[in-house]
């Protein structure tokens, strides 16, 4: 399939920085305001809402690449056939990819996500910051300007993520699960007693610290919107599923968040290796299709959704739990 963008001499920063796994910028065509009518029949015959609703789509791309497949989480070689598929990933993949979201004038999310994808809940609060350190100074440079947002790495963030992602001025992330289709102002990751059954229950049975409230815009991830788990083979996904079955799980929860609110988002997580197989394209080309022919759907970054929220344009869900101790 021939890409209408263009990849020229940009091609070898994107490779570098899919080797890094970073998020990367896919400049496109901005498209607000709502959004087009699907040709399909049944979708035109939709109801109209009973009022006015917002609902704010976006891809996150997360490029992963060879990162994923070099860092094997035991310090052992990297299988040069997974290798390879990091390497299709960041070609084949992301110019499909690039070709669908430009077909559809759909600008995708840029972030940061690790140096070799570290699991950051394995390491320790300076190694963390030493990663975010260099791969927001190694982004900056490929962007020319500060990126806004962070994705954990398998969404495995740290008790130290937070703070961390405050220090250095971020914008929002989009690893946590609080809720699934409002923005909410990020709390501090809670101290909650593991529950060892080598010791007294008294050791444990401690409530979950209170909640504390964030400056950082929490975009919620969601497994059930992700692209991982069903269609990769091996590490963490199943590879074999039907995507018949996955349409229907990810219009089934768009179609339940339209019905339940006035206002949503609907942040969907793909990888160019996995999205860039032609039955994933297929299926989400009828994805679009679908969304698409509701009312008040407008397509966007990740920045965009967190500065409709900051701004207060649009509301969101505030967490609250924990006890005071
Ligand atoms: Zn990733």
């Amino acid at each position: 399939m021939a890409s209408s963008v263009s990849r020229g001499p940009k091609l070898t920063n994107l490779l570098l920085c899919c080797f890094i796994g970073i998020f990367i910028p896919f400049t496109l065509a901005s498209h607000h305001g709502p959004s087009g009518v699907s040709d399909d029949p049944k979708m035109e015959s939709r109801a109209k809402p009973t009022q006015p609703k917002r609902v704010l789509c976006g891809y996150g791309i997360d490029l992963d690449a060879v990162s994923l497949w070099a860092n094997t989480g035991d310090g052992t070689s990297a299988n040069p056939s997974d290798i390879s598929r990091g390497i299709y990933g960041a070609t084949v993949g992301v110019d499909r990819v690039l070709s669908f979201l430009d077909r559809h004038h759909i600008k995708a999310t840029c972030g940061l996500h690790g140096f070799t994808h570290e699991h950051m809940s394995a390491l320790n609060a300076s190694q963390e910051e030493e990663i975010l350190s260099v791969s927001l100074d190694k982004l900056s440079k490929f962007l020319g300007k500060k990126p806004s947002g962070w994705t954990a790495p398998a969404w495995t963030p740290s008790p130290h993520t937070v703070q961390l992602l405050e220090k250095y001025g971020l914008e929002y992330d989009h690893s946590f699960m609080h809720h699934d289709s409002q923005m909410y102002k990020l709390p501090y990751v809670p101290t909650v007693k593991a529950t060892d059954v080598t010791k007294s229950p008294s050791t444990w049975m401690q409530p979950m610290s209170e909640l504390r409230a964030s400056s950082i815009v929490e975009i919620p991830a969601n497994w059930h919107l992700d692209d991982w788990p069903a269609f990769n083979v091996g590490n963490g996904g199943n590879g074999y599923i039907d995507t018949d079955l996955i349409f229907k799980m990810w219009t089934e929860q768009f179609d339940f968040y339209y019905q339940e609110y006035d206002s949503f988002v609907f942040p969907i997580t793909i990888h160019p290796q996995v999205s860039g197989k032609p039955h994933v394209l297929r299926m989400h080309e009828r994805l679009l299709k679908h969304i698409n022919s509701y009312e008040g759907v407008e397509w966007m970054t990740m920045v965009e959704m967190s500065n409709l929220y900051k701004s207060g344009q649009i509301p969101g869900h505030v967490v609250e739990g924990g006890a005071a101790l």
